[in-house]
């Protein structure tokens, strides 16, 4: 039980085999009180009950500040507290540099990038106000490589921006005892890689991957729980890779 009394907000945990979802699971069963946050407010609300009693799921694009405030209002109406904050949701779209239009930048930066900056923001004051906190932003390994797999190039711009925001705001955070740390994953398998890949294409990718396997959300969903946790108390400003060895640096 790394997280027993915890409230724990988690992005984008709505999608039955993301990421967020496995990380909502494994942050339940360690005890937390887990607030999934979705566009669509039935999946969020769903996705909550699935972990079992007194967790909450709400509706909110978190690239909308009002929305964003709205919502975080509503977990500390509820918890009175905020611990954790997993800025999970992301999309991507596989474009090329010349194809990207101004509102396929717009879309894919606004999730990733814009969503952990107010996402943060909204939680930042209380967390300080509580002398301690942790934020889990999801990168990519898209950002450190310079994308390749299926993510366009303004993907890795926004899961780069992620690395750079995440690192000042650990920077600027650290003297009120508020960690901010990001997880760069691999490919993992979940519905935003599922659809997209035919099988000669996934045997080329694992022949890279030295642990010789895609990864799957758990393997994440454990990261981030060691990131949330306590278990990581001297950790800030990190980066770290799940990605089965694809990217060694
Ligand atoms: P997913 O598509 O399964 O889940 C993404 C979730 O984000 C969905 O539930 C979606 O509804 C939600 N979402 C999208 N836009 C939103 C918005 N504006 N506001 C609130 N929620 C929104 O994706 P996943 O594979 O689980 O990815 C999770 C995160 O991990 C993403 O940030 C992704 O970029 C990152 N990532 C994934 C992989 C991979 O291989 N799957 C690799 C590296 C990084």
């Amino acid at each position: 039980m790394l997280l027993n009394g915890k409230v724990a907000i988690i992005t984008g945990a709505a999608s039955a085999r993301g990421i967020g979802r496995a990380t909502a699971t494994t942050f339940a069963e360690h005890g937390a009180k887990v607030v999934i946050i979705d566009l669509d407010a039935a999946a969020a609300r769903d996705a909550a009950a699935s972990l079992g009693e007194g967790h909450l799921g709400l509706a909110a694009n978190v690239a909308l500040p009002a929305e964003v405030q709205q919502a975080v209002e509503q977990v500390l109406a509820r918890y009175g507290r905020i611990d954790v904050l997993v800025n999970n949701a992301g999309i991507t779209q596989p474009l090329k540099t010349l194809a990207i239009t101004p509102a396929d930048y717009d879309k894919v930066l606004d999730v990733s990038l814009r969503g952990t900056l107010l996402m943060s923001q909204a939680v930042i004051p209380t967390l300080r106000a509580q002398g301690s906190g942790s934020i889990v932003c999801l990168s990519s390994v898209s950002a450190q490589r310079g994308g390749g797999i299926f993510g366009g190039p303004h993907y890795s711009a926004a899961k780069a921006g992620v690395l750079g925001l995440a690192k000042a705001m650990a920077r600027e955070l650290g003297p009120d005892n508020v960690r901010v740390n990001s997880i760069a994953p691999g490919l993992i398998h979940t519905d935003i890689t599922g659809g997209l890949m035919q099988d000669e294409r996934r045997h080329a990718i694992i022949e890279g991957i030295p642990l010789g396997r895609l990864g799957a959300a758990q393997d994440v969903a454990n990261a981030a729980l060691f990131l949330a946790s306590e278990l990581s108390s001297y950790l800030t400003g990190t980066t770290l890779d799940v990605n089965g060895g694809m990217l060694i640096h």
